[in-house]
């Protein structure tokens, strides 16, 4: 180890070097800094006396790979985030994870005669790959401007919870909301003002909606809300109350108190739909809802079953 040290002590990642019962034989001064734990006071001492989290029943499990059968252990940062609780670094510490994100490996230590005599453990900061991971996949699903879905990942979403009631009956049903009259807005009070009352009006219904339902901006002024295990009359009471807080509330921007309404159209899955006919069908009640005076809520009969 000794010429090694100088390398294990600059490198930038935790190394841990382990005996067979778990005592720390060695610290790296990464895993010093970052726990606030000298290489000294732990060194001697069983890993779980400092961290006593680690004592798991997968912790163990695959220590035990190690030292019994020479196994290679990998902890992904994507399904347990961290090993060690951590804190991010620099510009990190303020980002999504409150936790160093870590991936971490687990090997066995052999002797000159071939012998496992330990294990070592190396502990990766992968924070940062993490938080653009995360902002590519949440740019790739929400809307840039209004913070809900995007058209893509409600069609994706539409598509699953289609297959699931068509195999399984399972209860389904979409509102298509547009607003009214919102070209309207934006020549009145200006492209600003305009994206403003789209921001409020998505915020607003999302804040009514379930865990489990899916709002997205589906085109300029045009939103859809996917409901699964939702009947009609369900879908129907969701809606008027969208209407309603559509309709009480007030958007202020630039010193103007803009108000707008929506119009809703609701369609329920029936067997006999697919995918695009539940869409067209909304989309039907939602023209209907406009062209009987707007600010309303509109379902069209299903069509007969063949
Ligand atoms: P209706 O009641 O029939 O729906 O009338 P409307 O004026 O809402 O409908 P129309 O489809 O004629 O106008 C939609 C307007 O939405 C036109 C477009 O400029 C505006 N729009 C689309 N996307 C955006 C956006 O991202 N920001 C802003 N500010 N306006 C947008
Ligand atoms: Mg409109
Ligand atoms: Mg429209």
């Amino acid at each position: 180890m000794n010429e090694f040290a100088q390398i294990f002590e600059t490198i930038n990642f935790g190394l841990i070097i382990l005996d067979p019962e778990l005592k720390v034989r060695h610290w790296n001064h990464w895993m010093a800094r970052h726990s606030g734990i000298e290489a000294k006071q732990i060194i001697g001492n069983p890993l779980f006396d400092f961290f006593p989290g680690l004592n798991t029943p997968r912790f163990l499990r695959n220590s035990q790979a190690v030292l019994s059968f020479g196994n290679f252990s990998f902890f992904s940062q994507k399904l347990h985030h961290y090993l060690f609780s951590f804190k991010p670094i620099g510009a990190f510490q303020t980002s999504m994870f409150e936790q160093m994100q870590q991936n971490c490996t687990m090997g066995p230590l052999r002797n000159s005669d071939n012998q496992i005599s330990g294990l070592f453990l190396i502990v990766q900061d992968v924070t940062e790959l993490a938080s653009y991971e995360q902002k590519l996949i949440q740019m790739n699903i929400k809307d840039g401007l209004t913070g809900v879905y995007n058209r893509r990942f409600l069609q994706t979403r539409l598509g699953e919870e289609y297959n699931r009631s068509k195999r399984y009956g399972a209860k389904l049903s979409l509102i298509m909301i547009d607003i009214d009259f919102f070209k309207k807005v934006n020549d009145t009070y200006g492209h600003q003002c305009g994206d403003a009352v789209l921001q409020s009006v998505a915020t607003n219904i999302n804040c009514h909606i379930r865990k489990t339902d899916y709002l997205a901006r589906f085109g300029g002024e045009e939103f859809c809300c996917l409901l699964p295990e939702t009947d009609l009359p369900g879908a129907l009471v969701l809606a008027e109350r969208f209407r309603r807080v559509v309709e009480a509330q007030t958007t202020l921007c630039q010193e103007h108190n803009i108000k707008v309404t929506i119009s809703l159209g609701v369609a329920e899955f029936t067997g006999e739909d697919t995918a695009e006919s539940l869409l067209k069908r909304a989309d039907e009640a939602l023209y209907e809802a406009k062209h009987s005076g707007r600010n309303r809520v509109v379902s069209l009969p299903s069509p007969p079953a063949q």
